[in-house]
């Protein structure tokens, strides 16, 4: 590529709205343009990456065995309607109509439409196991669009779905799925860890997320760093909380009866500003994720100034179970925004458990601590059949591994990849059956693999990066070898040689870009630097004089002079 005839579009400032590292060089390298909240054109410099982020996945799928199809985008609402989803997904869900007023999702993913391609296709045990997967647009009503391509609204995911007899090939498929997931994060030369994920019905080892490593990352992920034990936050078994705290115990379930509890008790509780804490509630829910229910207990703050998750978790110590809850959630359980979380009716009863430590406060009330101000409709933990009083906190550094090989340690993540063991869920509802060998038909057993595309590039640009701009791994990078000519119209020797080194280059399968804009050299490099090439080669009359070339990796602090016949070797 001659870059005369590419498109580069570099800023020196990014605009006021990028709020992270990958966000703002992004923008500055002229790799994605916002067009509205959370969707963005992917700008040629920025496409290159994600098509070398889609290669990468599409060999190792199909490595794998997995079988290339394309699902629509735009999905008839009836397939949402058998499974349910099209009523639980929520706000997230994006909907549309046509001009026959006929009702339609744009997808956020694709168990219904698969699964649909399955019950008419597979007749026979013969023709499973099976593995379908696409690369396609998705799009996702994220309450809080944000971080560029990290959470975006419309977005590129490759997901995968497999297809089992039973749920020992269940198993089989998801192995071979997550080793597929260590490959190719492997290849794209990203520090990452998978950890164990709740997945409730099934249990298990049923569920992983695939985690790039940065401090900067929205999710907490718990290892032992002399086993292989690691989970995310959500599913790290932590130490109970009787053995870390005083806390009394069964008894305390039935003292937590309905009455009003004090705004500054929750805020002492949590060690927060009382003005942070203008409502709490501590409840289960049941959860559903990809179809499998799953109980989670949690405390929720909802902020006064209702930018729910501004207050990080980490910040808050001691108290279980607990995290912010995001808008979309909130009126998911309650069917009310929490603008509006006054005296309210929820739509179908909230099943609520006191946890010991909110319990020992006086007369705690679900979801109130304002005056007056509490939900309705609302099951207490202690009327429940199934009432327990949860003795859970959250995992902190120096804990005992539960494998017994050593401490536990924390670190931060963002989560590209998730692998989801989703048994019959989707096969159950949307009667999905082959005959096996006796001719009786039986469910069929469904994993589900994503991985999110865009969502790569803000990851790889969190782990690396400086104050010049983005360090991409070679895998990645747009281009790997940046040519920059001193002179390229001014020196033949220079243009003959640049020339020479950039069909060579080509030849020997390099992907080399070739710097002919006429650029004064420190704008030049700073571009490059900017944009994040792996490596540049500089060609100028005064190295040439002595058969020498410049080179300079992007981590480098100096430029090394290799000679002219060695450097593509050299590059390679
Ligand atoms: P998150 O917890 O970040 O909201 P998720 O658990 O809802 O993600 P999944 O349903 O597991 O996401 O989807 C598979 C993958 O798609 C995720 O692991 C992530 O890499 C990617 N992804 C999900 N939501 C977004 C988004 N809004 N923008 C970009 N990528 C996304
Ligand atoms: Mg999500
Ligand atoms: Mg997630
Ligand atoms: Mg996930």
């Amino acid at each position: 590529m001659r870059a005369s005839r590419f498109f580069i579009s570099t800023l020196k400032e990014a605009p006021s709205d990028a709020e992270i590292v990958s966000h703002k060089l992004m923008m500055r390298a002229g790799m994605i343009k916002r067009i509205g909240s959370g969707i963005y054109t992917y700008m040629p410099m920025g496409l290159r990456v994600i098509r070398k982020v889609e290669a990468i996945i599409r060999e190792e799928m199909n490595n794998a065995h997995a079988i290339e199809l394309l699902m629509p985008l735009v999905q008839p609402a009836e397939l949402w309607q058998e499974t349910g989803r099209w009523d639980k997904m929520g706000a997230e869900l994006m909907r549309v109509k046509d001009r026959h007023g006929r009702e339609f999702a744009i997808q956020p993913t694709s168990e219904e439409v698969v699964t649909d391609v399955v019950r008419t296709e597979i007749k026979s045990y013969r023709q499973l196991p099976i593995n379908f997967y696409h690369i396609q647009t998705k799009f996702r009503d994220e309450r809080r669009p944000r971080f560029g391509l990290m959470r975006g609204r419309e977005f590129t995911m490759k997901d995968a779905y497999s297809f089992d007899r039973d749920i020992d090939g269940l198993k089989k498929s998801y192995q071979i799925m997550f080793d597929a997931y260590v490959k190719i994060f492997n290849r794209f030369g990203l520090q990452f860890r998978a950890v164990a994920a709740d997945n409730g019905a099934i249990g298990g080892s049923g569920s992983h997320e695939f985690h790039v490593i940065a401090d900067t990352g929205e999710d907490a992920l718990v290892y032992c760093p002399n086993s292989d034990y690691a989970a995310n936050m959500e599913a790290a078994e932590a130490l109970p909380l009787s053995s870390v705290r005083a806390a009394p115990t069964q008894a305390l379930a039935k003292t937590a009866t309905p009455g009003k509890a004090k705004c500054e008790d929750v805020a002492a509780l949590l060690n927060l500003p009382l003005a942070q804490t203008v409502k709490s509630i501590v409840l289960t829910v049941e959860k559903e994720d990809k179809g499998v229910t799953s109980k989670q207990v949690w405390l929720l703050l909802l902020r006064g100034d209702h930018e729910l998750n501004e207050v990080k978790a980490a910040k808050i110590p001691g108290i279980a179970g607990y995290r912010f809850a995001s808008e979309a959630e909130i009126v998911e359980w309650f069917g009310t925004p929490p603008g509006y979380l006054g005296p309210i009716n929820t739509k179908k009863p909230v099943n609520v458990v006191v946890d010991r430590t909110v319990a020992n406060m006086h007369d705690f009330v679900c979801g109130a601590n304002e005056v007056d101000f509490h939900f309705t409709g609302v099951n207490w933990g202690r009327d429940l059949p199934e009432a327990q009083v949860f003795d859970i906190r959250n995992v902190v550094e120096g804990d005992p591994s539960p494998d017994g090989k050593g401490t536990l340690a924390i670190q931060r993540g963002i989560e590209v990849g998730h692998v989801f063991q989703l048994g019959t869920a989707y096969s159950e509802s949307m009667k999905a059956t082959y005959l096996d060998e006796n001719g009786k038909p039986q469910l069929i057993q469904m994993g589900c693999y994503g991985i999110g595309v865009t969502r790569i590039l803000g990851a790889a640009i969190e782990q690396n990066f400086d104050d010049k701009g983005i360090i991409w791994p070679t895998a990645l990078a747009p281009f790997e070898v940046v040519l920059c000519p001193m002179g390229y119209d001014r020196s033949e020797a220079v243009k003959a040689e640049t020339d020479k080194l950039y069909a060579a280059l080509q030849a020997a399968g390099v992907d080399v870009i070739l710097d002919d804009r006429g650029e004064r050299p420190g704008a030049m490099f700073a571009d490059w630097e900017l944009i994040g090439v792996p490596h540049r080669i500089v060609v100028g009359d005064r190295g040439l004089k002595e058969g020498k070339l410049e080179y300079q990796g992007r981590r480098d602090a100096a430029a090394t002079p290799v000679a002219l016949e060695e450097m593509p070797g050299f590059i390679q």
